[in-house]
């Protein structure tokens, strides 16, 4: 139970669920229930929880911090039954009002509205569904919960918090339920359930399971306000039959230690402590300080919530100090637990500044739960009988009284250290193997790059080598080129002094030609006059050999004339007329020089010939000429012409082509 301004400023975030409504409202002779200002508004209230949730725990527009509080009616046990005929039953149900009536005698009679009424009928796991199962929820969701029963001994309180159900399953009470619920809603991998069990019997815990253990204390967390049991066992559950076989022994614990400490199991509390833990699976929102939100944004949450199931003893002890005129003191000694958890809620719900929670071990424990930040839900469990009528009262009248405390249900998310370190030292692990893995990389990538280094500097040798002899080559380019220039122009001027040379030849041949063809010309012509000539030569030889036969025949005549002219004349004939005169004699002369004349036009011919065999021999020198004229020509050109190209090439080709290059210099040269 905690006093109102016990809200310290911490790191855990403890998340309030919103006041919607009224704390509740006083039915018949109930009492009002007065709506507790201070706690039904948690000054931190930001988030609800989820949808689910809120609608079981706004069933009935229950407020959701308000200690919801049902009745159980439970049956007639064998001494109800053998008063049957002296009392008549001081309780009437009416489940579907949620209302409870108790009369008080024929007249009187008083009706109580709770959240829930559960008759005789009601089914264990009825029972569950409505007093429990949306604390259970809320735990689930990283709430604190309380369910806890509370009633005269021999009410159903045990039956209906901590049945183990070991024959029948759908007997199992609220504490086997509400683990299956747990267990069912929580990974193993993940979420951690653990439990610790105990016993609080005259200011003293024992721990139920682990009796041995003695001095189990409490402690409180100064800044959160936790309540935990130091030295208390606690055992992870692993699954339903697991924490079935704790609660066994915890129950066979809890009969033992009651036999040795000579009372009964009616007159210890029985506290079932279940811690979970989740990680922090929302984060719509939350009331972080911004210092710490960005502080902390990185940090893991974990939802650390506890169940706390108390099954307490016998109320009977309390009503009846007071109504049997018991001594309130050994009321107390024998219960006072009991009797601080009456004051506190008392004192809760009458809105008192004072909350006498560190009166008691029980109220210590339960500071939480009634005043606190956990969800609570109590079920009181009632007989029928008129013969308890006082304690039915009693009882009713506490749970009306509970009915009145809001509670300021906050979150219990806290940062997750554990897991942060965990996760710290993974990412420690992890770092460093990659920073070795790194380094060895590095090394391995220095190796590459020094490797590299050598290659590129002999890379760079090469390169300033190979444009060292570039520009070598091209130097020498430039020189052959000028040289090549140079050749190409001695060439041109060699190829113009061959062409004019050629020239001249062909205008000298042609001339020859002329020449040749006049020569020609002139020796038809003179063939021809020589021909002709000779023809009339011919004529005038026949002629002249025709006169000169005649003149033969004259002259023979002539001499015989003249050798006989004296005979003739002796006998006589004159012959004076027959002798030959000198025109004829010049006549014969003439025809000796015609002879030498034709003899003179055949040398000339043949002079002349030999002249046209001359010519043609000059003719046939100067052909001779133009041809190699014409090859040194050809020559010349494709000697240029392969001087470019190999110019070209060598330019083009550059460093490689050295020797190319150099070829037609060399052949220039
Ligand atoms: P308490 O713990 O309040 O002293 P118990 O739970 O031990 O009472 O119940 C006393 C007896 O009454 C038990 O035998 C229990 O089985 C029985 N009992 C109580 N409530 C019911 C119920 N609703 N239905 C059946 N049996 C019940
Ligand atoms: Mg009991």
């Amino acid at each position: 139970m905690a006093s109102h301004s016990q809200s310290r400023p911490s790191l855990r975030s403890d998340r309030h669920l919103p006041s919607t409504k009224p704390a509740g409202t006083q039915v018949g002779g109930g009492g009002g229930v007065n709506q507790i200002s201070g706690r039904s508004k948690a000054p931190g209230a930001k988030r609800s929880i989820n949808a689910g949730l809120r609608a079981s725990i706004d069933d009935d527009g229950a407020d959701s911090g308000r200690v919801r509080v049902a009745v159980r009616l439970c049956p007639k046990n064998a001494e109800d039954l053998s008063h049957e005929s002296n009392f008549v039953d001081c309780v009437e149900l009416y489940p579907e009002l949620k209302r409870l009536k108790l009369r008080k005698n024929n007249w009187i009679s008083e009706s109580y509205k709770f959240d829930e009424v559960l008759s005789e009928n009601a089914s264990q796991r009825r029972v569950y569904e409505v007093v429990a199962k949306p604390v259970v929820e809320s735990v689930l969701n990283g709430y604190n919960g309380t369910v806890m029963a509370y009633g005269q001994t021999g009410t159903g309180k045990t039956y209906t918090i901590g049945h183990l159900g070991k024959d029948d399953s759908s007997e199992r009470g609220i504490m086997v339920r509400a683990m299956e619920e747990i267990l069912s809603n929580t990974s193993p991998l993940m979420d951690t359930v653990s439990i610790s069990y105990l016993q609080l019997y005259l200011e003293s815990i024992q721990d139920l399971l682990a009796p041995g253990k003695p001095n189990i204390s409490i402690s409180e967390d100064s800044k959160s306000g936790e309540v935990s049991m130091t030295g208390a066992a606690i055992f992870q559950i692993r699954d339903i039959q697991h924490f079935l076989e704790l609660l066994q022994i915890g129950e066979a614990n809890r009969h033992a230690a009651n036999t040795k400490l000579n009372t009964e199991s009616s007159r210890s509390h029985a506290i079932l402590m279940v811690q979970v833990k989740r990680p922090s699976r929302v984060h719509e929102g939350n009331d972080f300080s911004s210092l710490e939100n960005t502080a902390t944004a990185d940090l893991p949450t974990i939802l650390k919530s506890k169940l706390v199931v108390v099954d307490l003893a016998g109320s009977e002890r309390i009503d009846k100090s007071g109504s049997e005129g018991h001594m309130l003191e050994e009321a107390k000694f024998i219960n006072l637990s009991l009797t601080c958890l009456g004051k506190c809620i008392n004192a809760l719900a009458e809105n008192s500044p004072h909350i006498p929670t560190r009166d008691s071990k029980l109220t210590r424990l339960l500071r939480d739960s009634f005043g606190g930040h956990a969800r609570t839900s109590l079920v009181i469990t009632v007989g029928p009988s008129g013969i308890n009528y006082s304690e039915t009262a009693s009882t009713i009248m506490f749970g009306q009284r509970a009915m009145k405390v809001v509670n300021s249900v906050k979150l219990k998310e806290e940062f997750d250290y554990e897991s942060l370190c965990r996760k710290l030292e993974a990412q420690v692990d992890f770092l460093t193997s990659e920073m070795e893995r790194q380094q060895k990389l590095g090394d391995s990538e220095k190796k590459d790059m020094e490797m590299r280094l050598k290659e590129c500097e002999m890379s760079l040798a090469e390169a300033e080598k190979h444009l060292a002899m570039k520009e070598k080559h091209q130097l020498e380019s430039s020189a052959f080129q000028n040289l090549l220039a140079d050749t190409t122009q001695m060439y041109e001027e060699k190829v113009a002094e061959v062409i004019k040379q050629l020239e001249v030849e062909h205008s000298h041949i042609a001339n020859l030609e002329e020449e040749l063809v006049s020569v020609r010309q002139q020796l038809t012509d003179a063939s021809n006059s020589l021909e002709w000539r000779a023809h009339e030569d011919r004529a005038a030889n026949a002629e002249s050999e025709r006169q000169l036969r005649v003149l033969e025949n004259n002259r023979r005549s002539d001499f015989w004339i003249e050798e006989n002219c004296d005979s003739m004349k002796e006998c006589g004939i004159d012959c004076g007329n027959l002798v030959p005169s000198s025109e004829k004699r010049s006549d014969f002369r003439k025809e000796d020089d015609s002879s030498s004349r034709w003899q003179k036009q055949q040398e000339a011919m043949d002079g002349q010939n030999l002249q046209l065999q001359e010519m043609s021999m000059k003719n046939e020198e100067s052909a001779r000429i133009i041809q190699s004229l014409e090859t040194a020509k050809d020559e010349i050109f494709s000697e240029k012409n392969i001087a470019g190209d190999d110019v070209e090439e060598s330019v083009i080709v550059g460093n490689e082509k050295d020797k190319k290059t150099l070829a037609p210099r060399e052949k220039l040269k």
